[in-house]
């Protein structure tokens, strides 16, 4: 089906064309803002996609308008046919991206020059290697650390994601900018969000207008310069007076983006999420395996969308365990 790319507008008139999808629920880290500490249960191979249905789900989104693709998890690169997945991808009309948490990486350079997949978010929340194990409770960091550098020394878009964490890692954030000032990789910081599981509260939770205090106080007052960003950016970007690489904040929780929001959410599960806060599904999968065209559920579920945050509207809301508890652990939705 070839609709026209304005298919997936919502009701407020935003346009979708940005689909993550979650490859699997499975991670190589254990990460304690996104993995609750007793793990998710198990669930059988069947009730995942498989290969050819990644594609063939995704194929109907890029139908419907959809241009981008980041792939995500769980960890995306521990599945065994992660090369495979790319491979397919890349011959859809979509920039393909992907976000990791670095340890695999080195084993897929090859494939994503070939698929032309050129934006990698890599995660790494301290540059202490004791703090990166407490925090991922694995011991990867120089695994993660080369790799970032990899993927740096091989040209490709990298970004370096860290969730911020008060009392574990909020004394690091003018480390981070200067160490990507120093060199050339842009860092961001993202607010630390809740989820089924996490433990979340918003004391732990360290929001963009203390970030950019603590960088203030390091810097000096006029050390920082905003930097214009693109049209559906979830980052607010700054740069060091004199650096190159920018750097961001993921502000979710103190200061969402919804207004300009242009991403779906596919769950390992073929679940489709019209936001990242939803408690609500609609289940592609299922309807796809009976041989059932797919595209009225993706255009229902982008209709029903709200406008803000899966429906919590204020932080009130957002903090109820009662609201966000409703949702996933974060590692089955696809972050
Ligand atoms: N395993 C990959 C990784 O770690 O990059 C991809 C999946 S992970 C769920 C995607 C992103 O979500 C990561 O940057 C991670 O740090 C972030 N994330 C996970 N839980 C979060 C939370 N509770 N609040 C904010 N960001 C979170
Ligand atoms: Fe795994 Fe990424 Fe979640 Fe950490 S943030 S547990 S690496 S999925």
């Amino acid at each position: 089906m070839d609709a026209p790319a304005t298919t997936l507008t919502d009701t407020f008139g935003r346009r979708h064309d940005y689909l993550r999808i979650s490859l699997t629920e499975r991670c190589n880290m254990r990460c304690t803002y996104c993995m609750p500490e007793e793990g998710i249960p198990l669930r059988p191979r069947e009730q995942f996609m498989r290969q050819q249905e990644v594609l063939a789900i995704a194929e109907v989104f890029t139908g419907l308008g959809v241009r981008k693709v980041r792939l995500t998890g769980g960890e995306p690169l521990v599945r065994n046919d992660a090369e495979a997945i790319v491979r397919g991808l890349a011959r859809l009309p979509v920039e393909l991206a992907i976000t990791t948490n670095g340890v695999l990486v080195d084993r897929f350079i090859p494939a994503f020059h070939a698929a032309g997949l050129r934006k990698v978010n890599v995660s790494l929340d301290s540059l202490r290697p004791e703090r990166v194990a407490a925090i991922t409770r694995r011991d990867h960091y120089q695994q993660v650390m080369g790799n970032i550098e990899l993927l740096h020394r091989e040209g490709f878009d990298l970004k370096v994601n860290v969730v911020l964490l008060r009392g574990v890692n909020d004394d690091e954030i003018g480390d981070f900018v200067q160490w990507g000032a120093d060199h050339g990789v842009p860092v961001r910081f993202i607010e630390f969000m809740p989820f089924d599981g996490n433990r979340w509260n918003m004391e732990r939770t360290v929001p963009q207008a203390e970030v950019l205090r603590k960088l203030r106080e390091r810097f000096g007052e006029d050390a920082l310069q905003t930097v214009p960003g693109e049209a559906h950016d979830t980052a607010r970007h700054y740069r060091l007076r004199g650096a190159t690489a920018t750097f961001g904040i993921i502000a979710s929780v103190s200061n969402p983006f919804c207004d300009t929001c242009n991403r779906l959410r596919l769950t390992a599960d073929g679940k489709l999420k019209n936001c990242l806060f939803a408690g609500a599904e609609t289940d592609l999968l299922t309807a796809h395996r009976r041989g059932e065209d797919i595209a009225p559920l993706i255009l229902r579920s982008v209709l029903h969308k709200a406008r803000r945050r899966g429906g919590m509207e204020d932080l009130e809301q957002l903090s109820d365990p009662a609201q966000h508890g409703a949702n996933r652990a974060m590692v089955a939705i696809g972050g």
